[in-house]
């Protein structure tokens, strides 16, 4: 099989995350001391080091801060998929994350476009969630 992307595996401390993303939802720790969310997860805030935190629903949406066009596949796994975006997301809870923008063409991406967490079921165990144009009022 030429898919076989390299998947996450999920830990102690990122267990939950990836069992929210096989429901299609997706969750931050927020920090029970601060209030700031964080992303990925971990153990300790890294904020005020508190260990103390709860999972919390998000918005599932955000804009994008930078992004790159991959052309040239980092691994054979990757060879149909080009091109395609990396991108780092800032959510609406304030925390970065490194995704893909799909269901839209590479060139039409942009610094600060608005997009909402979709999700990818690539295993019975692993759901990644990735990003795409915001729909407003049943347009995209
Ligand atoms: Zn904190």
């Amino acid at each position: 099989m030429i898919d076989e992307r390299p998947l996450p595996k999920p830990d102690h401390d990122s267990e939950q995350y990836w069992a929210a993303a096989r429901r299609h939802e997706l969750v931050l720790q927020q920090c029970e001391a601060c209030a700031k969310f964080r992303f990925y997860p971990r153990s300790v805030c890294p904020n005020c080091l508190s260990d103390r935190f709860q999972w919390k629903h998000a918005s599932g949406r955000g804009s994008v801060y930078s992004f790159t066009i991959i052309h040239r596949p980092p691994l054979p796994a990757f060879r149909n998929r080009v091109p395609y975006v990396l991108a780092l997301i800032e959510l609406e809870e304030g925390v970065r994350m490194m995704t893909n923008i799909v269901e839209c063409h590479p060139a039409d991406v942009y610094i600060g476009m608005s997009v909402e967490v979709t999700f990818e079921d690539v295993t019975e165990d692993i759901t990644l969630p990735q990003f795409k144009p915001l729909t407003q009022g049943g347009r995209s």
